[in-house]
């Protein structure tokens, strides 16, 4: 059973080569059809599984997902050119099961459904033959996800299926289930909208899903345990979670279920991205990477024993041709026959560029809109080399990818390490320069002093696009949670106005902001900060708080609404930012937590002038000098007005609330 770790920030590295034991598997023949482990057509049922050294290789026939012998059992035939076995009947075997069975070395392997399984039995035990034709919901040849013309434009909502809905609160009839984002007119007791009607509401552009492949953790066979888990333990890649169905018995309902979704959301003008785990696999050699192709689809230090950078047991090998020909051809996979709009990647930096900017550009052939970002980090040392890893540093070398800032993260709020710490929304002084760096989006800025940065020491991102700016997500201590530990002592209405402060410093931030499902509402996770496991108690997000913080979800709504109808917050080259943002000079040693900086020339098409924004994070007010002029006030003092209103002013010495922003414009 391997844990879903937290996986949070740069881990030194050491100057390794890729290891000598894992250079015997480039020579190995690789296969790139898309005619892999399973296919029906007007011939019959075919199989084919690429498995070069295995000595034998047979296929296990089933009238059942997960119980009783075989009803047939057919040797499989071998061809060196490819390194594949096959094995046909004359017969459709819609509605059979299936498992591969590999000879390695003489030995007989556990049977594995194969690393191929598009539908699976319960638990994922065995793949399922089934009529994808036959999954898809009413209007799904027209369905489509949003237009994005700039990663930019997207506001990212990352939430987890069971977080969502499964609080008696939630109003949702299918709770925990993919179906959950299907059910409009949903209520809080208090009647304040939920579920997808909140969304909506709310004016994200995309959620982001946490795992929602078939993943080990949760048996799909006891689901009234229900047993709580992110997802972060792979087993099916290209099948959907059971549990999140409401049938995981039928290999076909999952399918259509997730599909009812997308489309759900998509009807919404919402986009959907899905969060992947290549990384790593839940178990080793019980993996089905390990069962089909031993040796061959992880990493190993030369001894031979797995490496794990991904700090659960092992790490995936995308530098050789069939895992990053698997990685591009699953992400395809869900895009074309699921819809998906983007994927997340879990420790990419396991991952090397190479790779990384194959899947993008494969990706832009299927949907021109998709957009790809991950953890430009690992969460443990790697055989393959730094200067390949799909780091956050080595950002530029990739192309229509995107990664977190950790840097604006760590500064805003306070070190994930230390629950106490604070950061610059919360008074600590110092991290003014590490702000900026997220501010201007890790891009190369004239006022920018990147020697001065907490976290990264150069401008690493080459573009705006290439930066996703946040907060906090489902790792570590949520916003209400960090806030309520680092501020303890201090009033409530204290802790509430340092997270607009913190979310208005995300969403003005140039970037894609991305934030975490129900802070808008202040959910908190009872102080639990690896909450991969706990039960729905502490993850569940209590929709009566919608009601409790109805001011504090205004500001937020009124946030995506300001970044939305307003391209300077989303410049899309450094150029442009270099240009248009400039800072306004103040002496940080003198004047700790108080940044100010004006958004200039109309940028990017903005049809305001000039978008002036201050952010005090001191624990008292701040006063500042702002230049004559017709202002129209946008946000002071914990108010936000995208349209301007909120008052006017002619500038001259202004003060600023503790913990809060001032945002001015000028047309
Ligand atoms: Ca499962």
């Amino acid at each position: 059973m391997t844990a879903a770790l937290l996986c949070c920030g740069s881990y030194p590295v050491m100057a390794q080569t890729n290891s000598t034991y894992d250079a015997q598997f480039i020579e190995w023949p690789t296969y790139n059809g898309n005619d892999l482990e399973l296919t029906v057509n007007n011939s019959g049922t075919h199989f084919r599984l690429w498995s070069p050294k295995a000595k034998d290789v047979r296929v296990n026939l089933y009238d059942n997902g997960h119980t009783g012998s075989p009803f047939k059992t057919l040797p499989m035939k071998f061809d060196a050119a490819t390194g594949t076995w096959t094995a046909s009947v004359p017969e459709q075997l819609y509605g059979k099961f299936y498992t591969f069975q590999v000879n390695n070395d003489g030995k007989w392997l556990s049977e594995t459904p194969g690393v191929w399984a598009k539908a699976v039995g319960v638990n994922g035990k065995r793949a399922a033959i089934i009529d994808f034709d036959a999954t898809d919901p009413e209007g799904w040849a027209a369905d489509k996800g949003p237009e994005v013309k700039h990663f930019s434009d997207v506001i990212v909502y990352e939430m987890h299926h069971r977080d969502m809905s499964m609080h008696p609160t939630s109003g949702i009839a299918n709770k925990g289930k993919f179906l959950a984002l299907t059910e409009p007119g949903t209520t809080s007791p208090e009647g304040l909208k939920t579920g997808i009607d909140h969304l909506k509401e709310l004016g994200i552009t995309h959620v982001h899903i946490l795992p929602s492949y078939d993943y080990n953790s949760v048996d799909e066979a006891n689901l009234q345990q229900n047993t709580y888990n992110w997802g972060y333990d792979p087993q099916n890649y290209n099948a959907p979670e059971g549990s999140y169905s409401t049938n995981p018995s039928n290999p076909s309902v999952r399918v259509n279920e997730m599909k009812q979704m997308i489309k759900a959301l998509h009807d919404a003008g919402i986009g959907v991205i899905m969060d992947v785990v290549y990384n790593h696999t839940a178990e080793n050699d019980g993996s089905n990477f390990e069962l089909t192709a031993p040796g061959y689809y992880h990493r190993h230090w030369d001894d031979g024993r797995y490496s794990d950078a991904s700090g659960c047991g092992n790490e995936t090998a995308s530098d050789l041709q069939q895992m990053r020909d698997y990685i591009i051809n699953s992400t395809k996979y869900w895009a074309d026959e699921y819809h998906v709009d983007g994927f997340r990647f879990d420790l990419m930096a396991i991952h090397d560029t190479e790779t990384m900017n194959q899947v993008a550009a494969e990706l832009k052939k299927v949907n021109p809109n998709i957009f790809v970002y991950g953890e430009g980090w690992t969460a443990g040392d790697s055989p393959l080399q730094p200067e390949r890893r799909a780091l956050k540093e080595n950002v530029s070398k990739m192309t229509d990818i995107a990664v977190f800032s950790d840097d604006l993260r760590d500064a805003v709020k306070g070190h994930y390490t230390d629950a106490a710490d604070r950061g610059f929304a919360t008074s600590k002084p110092g991290l003014e320069e590490t702000v900026k760096i997220g501010i201007v989006a890790a891009t190369d800025h004239p006022q920018v002093n990147y020697k001065k940065g907490n976290n990264s020491k150069f401008p690493y991102a080459k573009s705006p696009e290439m930066i996703v700016n946040y907060v906090s997500c489902h790792d570590d201590l949520c916003l209400t949670d960090k806030l309520r530990k680092s501020m303890a002592g201090e009033p409530e209405e204290n802790m509430l106005a340092a997270a607009k402060l913190a979310q208005t410093i995300v969403f003005t931030s140039q970037g894609t902001p991305f934030m975490f499902a129900g802070e808008e509402i202040f959910r908190d996770k009872q102080g639990v900060h690896n909450s991969y496991k706990s039960p729905d108690s502490i993850n569940a997000i209590d929709w009566s708080n919608k009601a409790k913080y109805n001011d504090l979800f205004n500001y937020y709504k009124g946030l995506t609404q300001l970044r939305k109808s307003h391209p300077a917050f989303r410049m899309t080259t450094a150029a442009d930012i270099a240009k248009n943002l400039k800072f306004d000079k103040i002496d940080s040693a003198k004047t700790p937590n108080l940044i100010s900086y004006s958004l200039l020339n109309n940028a990017n098409g903005d049809e305001w002038k000039e978008i002036k924004v201050v952010l005090n994070g001191a624990s008292k007010p701040q006063t500042i000098n702002i230049s004559k002029g017709n202002w129209m006030i946008v946000a002071a003092d914990g108010k936000i007005s995208p349209a301007g209103d909120l008052g006017a002013t002619e500038g001259g010495k202004m003060t600023l609330a503790p913990y809060s922003a001032l945002i001015l414009a000028k047309k």
